[in-house]
C-alpha cells in the first residue's frame, strides 16, 4: 500500500514537472507568437496589422528581429508557441537553384537567409507556422519547392495579382479544396481575397498540398500533409483584421489553437 502511495506521490510530481516544462513558454495561457521582420535603413521593421490580428486572436505578438545567428534564432525559437512568416521582398531564385529572370524584384540575402533558418528550425521543433505571401512562399522554398519568378511573365492567361485597391479589398477569387484547413476556416469552398504579388509558389515542395487556386491556377493556399499546424496563404489577411474587418481572422484563431496545444 504504501508503495503504491510513493508510486502515485512520484508520478504526480512528474506529470507536473512535465505540465510547467510544456507550459513556461504561454503567457496567462495566451500562446506567444513570433513575428518575423525585416530591417531598413538601420531598422527593425514590421507592419503592425500582423502584429494585431496575432492579438485579435487571441496571441501575445513579439516580434523576430532579422539575423543570421543561429544561436539567437534558436533562443527565440526556444521561447515562442506558434511563428508568422511575414510578406516582404523577392526572394533570391539562386535559393531554388534558378538564375534571375529580367523581371525579379529586389532581393535581401540576409532575409533569406534568416527566413529560412526560422521556417526549418521551427519545423524541426514541431511548432505552428504561419506563412504570409512572402511567408508562404519561403515555407515551401524551405522545405524544398520552387517559385513563379514573375506572374505576368511566366503564367499564361494570368489574372492581375498586384492590386491597385486598399489592403482590406478582395481583388480576386479563390477556389478551396473542400475537406481542407481553409475550407474549415472560410466554411465554403470559395471566396475572395487581396493580392500584392508578383511572385508564387511554382513547384510545391514534398510534404505540402494546395488547399486554393485562383482562377489563373496561381497557387493561394498551401498546408502541409497530415499535420494542420503549418499553412501559407498567398494573400494578406492581416490587411482585413488590422481594419476590423474579420473574415479572415479564423486563419489567425487556427494558428492562436494550434500553439495553445
Ligand atoms: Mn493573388
Amino acid at each position: 500500500m504504501k508503495n503504491i502511495l510513493i508510486i502515485v506521490m512520484a508520478l504526480a510530481i512528474v506529470t507536473l514537472a512535465v505540465s510547467t516544462l510544456f507550459a513556461q513558454k504561454k503567457s496567462n495561457g495566451k500562446p506567444i507568437i513570433g513575428i518575423s521582420s525585416y530591417s531598413e535603413n538601420g531598422k527593425v521593421q514590421l507592419n503592425l496589422p500582423y502584429v494585431k490580428s496575432v492579438r485579435a486572436a487571441g496571441g501575445i505578438a513579439l516580434v523576430i528581429p532579422v539575423t543570421c545567428d543561429e544561436e539567437q534564432i534558436e533562443a527565440v525559437l526556444d521561447h515562442i508557441d506558434g511563428l508568422v512568416m511575414t510578406g516582404g521582398d523577392d526572394v533570391d531564385p539562386q535559393i531554388f537553384g534558378e538564375q534571375p529572370h529580367p523581371r525579379l524584384g529586389a532581393v535581401g540575402p540576409e532575409r533569406d537567409r534568416f527566413d529560412i533558418m526560422l521556417i526549418q528550425k521551427a519545423l524541426k521543433k514541431g511548432l505552428p507556422i504561419m506563412g504570409i505571401c512572402r511567408g508562404e512562399q519561403l515555407l515551401n522554398v524551405a522545405m524544398g519547392g520552387t517559385m513563379i519568378q514573375d506572374i505576368p511573365s511566366q503564367v499564361q492567361g494570368a489574372i492581375k495579382h498586384r492590386q491597385d485597391g486598399p489592403r482590406n479589398y478582395a481583388s480576386h477569387a479563390i477556389k478551396i479544396e473542400k475537406g481542407s484547413l481553409a475550407y474549415k476556416c472560410f466554411g465554403s469552398d470559395s471566396t475572395s481575397v487581396n493580392s500584392f504579388h508578383h511572385q508564387a509558389v511554382a513547384k510545391l515542395a514534398p510534404g505540402l498540398k494546395v488547399t486554393a487556386v485562383a482562377p489563373d491556377g496561381v497557387i493561394e493556399i498551401i498546408e502541409k500533409i497530415g499535420d494542420e499546424k503549418v499553412f501559407g496563404v498567398q494573400f494578406h489577411p492581416e490587411g482585413f483584421v488590422a481594419e476590423g474587418d474579420m473574415r479572415f481572422l479564423p486563419l489567425f484563431k487556427h494558428l492562436v489553437e494550434m500553439s495553445s496545444k
